[in-house]
């Protein structure tokens, strides 16, 4: 089963490497599709490949990956435990913000990435990555767990960009603060989960009528 998804996850990054559907193909040195396990509980999402990550077609390297480490590292994860990926997969040269068109027209790789992975948890790391979750919303205000929902079998957590807490060092402590949220939602969505799963159950065969009556009249209280 793993392997199977880390074909297709390949099959998606092959994809990528041959893509020329928005401006970007024209510039970019390579791809960046991400990387990381097929089967990862946690899935962080980037804006767009820099410099560095352009030139060596992997995401989050240089200062930026250096301090997500130190994030991962915070709540004893290495970055080879978890999926990290971008919005765009190539370079907007410059520097620049993405384009929403570009944004369009590489969502679906992004989408197919997750729907293969299924990981229990999606951090953002930045504006154009918490947009994609959670429309209008601003990192400042909606960072940690004052912007945390749930959605099914997931839970999607916004997190500041390593970048910008390389300009903004007073908010360091809160975005490692931020980041040791992660090992806690995972573990309260299990619950929940477990919770819901044992609430749809049917009773078990051998319960008596007394039993059941007493069960429902509990309810009632
Ligand atoms: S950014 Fe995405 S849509 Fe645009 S060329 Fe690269 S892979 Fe294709």
């Amino acid at each position: 089963m793993s392997s199977n998804k880390a074909t297709q996850l390949q099959a998606i990054a092959s994809e990528i490497a041959h893509c020329t559907a928005c401006p970007l193909h024209r510039t970019r040195t390579n791809t960046v599709p991400g990387e990381g396990p097929a089967d990862a509980e946690i899935l962080l999402i980037g804006e767009g490949p820099g410099q560095r990550e352009d030139a060596l077609g992997r995401p989050f390297v240089g200062p930026s990956g250096d301090l997500l480490e130190q994030w991962l590292a915070e709540i004893g994860l290495r970055r080879d435990q978890v999926f990290i990926g971008n919005v765009v997969k190539c370079r907007p040269p410059g520097n620049r913000d993405p384009e929403p068109d570009e944004i369009a027209a590489c969502a679906h790789f992004l989408d197919r990435q997750i729907e293969l992975i299924q990981p229990k948890l999606i951090a953002t790391l930045g504006r154009h990555s918490l947009n994609k979750f959670f429309p209008g919303a601003r990192i400042t205000k909606t960072h940690g767990i004052r912007g945390v929902k749930r959605a099914g079998s997931r839970v999607y957590l916004p997190l500041f960009h390593p970048a910008y807490i390389l300009r903004n060092l007073s908010a360091a402590p809160a975005a490692v603060a931020d980041m040791k949220l992660i090992p806690r939602l995972i573990k309260r969505l299990e619950q929940r989960l477990a919770e819901e799963a044992a609430e749809q159950a049917p009773p078990p065969a051998t319960a008596s009528v007394d039993a059941e009556a007493d069960s429902h009249q509990l309810k009632l209280l």
